[in-house]
């Protein structure tokens, strides 16, 4: 099951489940450069839903993007999910850096906002203020306020294994068989997995990844928009560092690169 989200379904067809085992894949994520306890906790919290979440994704070209404002406007996430299974978590640095209670974060003026992107239904934003301390209790809100859909997301993270679970209860489906499925969920945490697939059959899987589509002639492409003046400046101070949004990956242009980009800019002019 590595690198793969599975959707399954209950014998009875009454509740639906997203199931992932993101160990490997979240070591290819930004986890590594998270500098303390906190930050990882937070992280893995946060991609292995994000991971999930790739099962709201029907269509190849659909997207969905979250950005998570904390109480202190330096530490903020930026999540892309895409219809391909590519799943991104970008921490602030000072967020990557933060050394202290998770519950601590949120606070007045921390939100949460869902861009759902699309190339038939366009660009859809939703946003809910982060009163929850958990960041699965807040996007389970989200979803019922929202879409009037339950979603439950679970994240386990026990020696080095993590693992995440989404339940959906379809609208017919009985409270005490919802409440029976999240017990025995909670029961067995540690192989929840396997637990699944004992009394579920799985309908569907996906891959996820942690490519990103970023080339650096993209990048060469925004440098080439700038105004001349500006290139030359940063020609001057030895070059450009351009960070992807999606991913962080870092590309540097230096001084050289930068007066080829001048020159090709001065040809157009
Ligand atoms: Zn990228």
């Amino acid at each position: 099951m590595k690198n793969r989200l599975l959707k399954l379904m209950t014998k009875n067809q009454d509740i639906r489940f997203y199931y992932a085992d993101v160990t490997d894949i979240s070591k290819e994520s930004c986890f590594p450069e998270m500098k303390t306890d906190a930050a990882k906790e937070l992280y893995q919290k946060i991609f292995t839903i994000c991971c999930l979440m790739r099962g709201f994704l029907e269509q190849e070209d659909q997207r969905i993007k979250i950005f998570v404002q904390y109480e202190r406007k330096e530490c903020y996430v930026n999540c892309n999910i895409d219809g391909e299974g590519r799943v991104h978590c970008l921490f602030s640095e000072e967020l990557a850096s933060f050394d202290g209670d998770i519950s601590s974060l949120t606070g007045t003026g921390a939100y949460l906002s869902l861009t759902k992107i699309s190339r038939m239904e366009g660009k859809v934003t939703g946003t809910i203020a982060l009163s929850s301390h958990s960041f699965e209790q807040c996007l389970s809100d989200y979803y019922r306020q929202s879409e009037q859909t339950e979603t439950i997301f679970i994240v386990y993270v026990n020696s080095g294994r993590v693992q995440g679970c989404m339940i959906q209860p379809l609208p017919f489906a009985l409270r005490e068989a919802v409440k029976a499925v999240e017990n025995s969920v909670a029961f067995y945490r540690e192989t929840i997995g396997e637990a699944l697939l004992s009394f579920c059959d799985v309908v569907e899987e996906y891959t996820l990844s942690t490519d990103c589509k970023c080339r650096k002639e993209m990048f060469a492409g925004a440098l080439l928009s700038l105004e001349t003046e500006e290139l030359r400046k940063s020609a001057e101070n030895s070059g450009e560092e351009l960070v992807c949004g999606i991913c962080g990956k870092k590309y540097l242009f230096t001084a050289k690169e930068i007066e080829t980009i001048i020159k090709v800019k001065e040809q157009y002019e």
